[in-house]
């Protein structure tokens, strides 16, 4: 790559650190953004910034959002009572995608997985506990089939018993190992609504 200058470089670089884009990708768009107007790519670099400097998790449900609560948990005609437990917010927004979940989330920010020395208060489940201390009829368990989902599922399951709130687990049908954003919205509303008492 020595044949570009040092700033064509970096550029190609930064973008490459990026998931899912390879060097050959990288070089695509470093071209194009060179080649946009200025006052495009300053757009572009403010949006970035000004989302992350705005951007953060929802007081109550850790999904991220730029206000104090998010639009999901803020929004009166769906259901507070029963809270859907996913690993992360893409997996929330393949749910919201299916316009069949009518209740709120929790989102975990992570799963249990002793092989990466994450454990229970390295994701947010004090916090799930917290709330349901409030009026909460079900709590649906919908972390991904991977070894880790299923062992962060189990955990939670157990902590919740004392509490007598029924717990659910999406079923099956969601692959093994799958990961729920690219499942499509037929299957996750099946797993949904084929839910099993834990
Ligand atoms: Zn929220």
């Amino acid at each position: 790559m020595d044949f570009y200058s040092s700033r064509i470089n970096a550029l190609i670089e930064e973008l490459s650190r990026l998931p899912g884009i390879g060097r050959k990708s990288a070089q695509r768009m470093a071209f194009h953004i060179l080649a946009m107007p200025e006052a495009e790519v300053e757009r572009l670099a403010g949006t970035m910034v000004d989302a992350k400097k705005n951007v953060h998790y929802c007081r109550e449900c850790f999904n991220l959002t730029d206000e104090e609560i998010c639009p999901i948990c803020r929004n009166e005609k769906r259901d507070h009572k029963v809270i859907m437990v996913v690993e992360n917010t893409r997996d929330l927004a393949a749910y919201e995608k299916t316009g069949r979940y009518e209740g709120v989330y929790h989102v975990l920010h992570g799963a249990i997985s002793p092989a990466l020395g994450i454990g229970p208060n390295e994701i947010r489940l004090k916090e799930l506990m917290t709330r349901l201390a409030g009026d909460v009829k079900e709590v649906i368990i919908a972390t991904n089939s991977s070894l880790e989902g299923e062992t962060t599922a189990m955990y939670i399951s157990k902590l919740i018993k004392p509490t007598g709130i029924p717990v659910t687990r999406i079923a099956s049908g969601v692959p093994v190992g799958g990961d729920l954003e690219n499942i499509d919205e037929i299957t996750l509303t099946r797993a949904l609504e084929g839910r099993k008492e834990l």
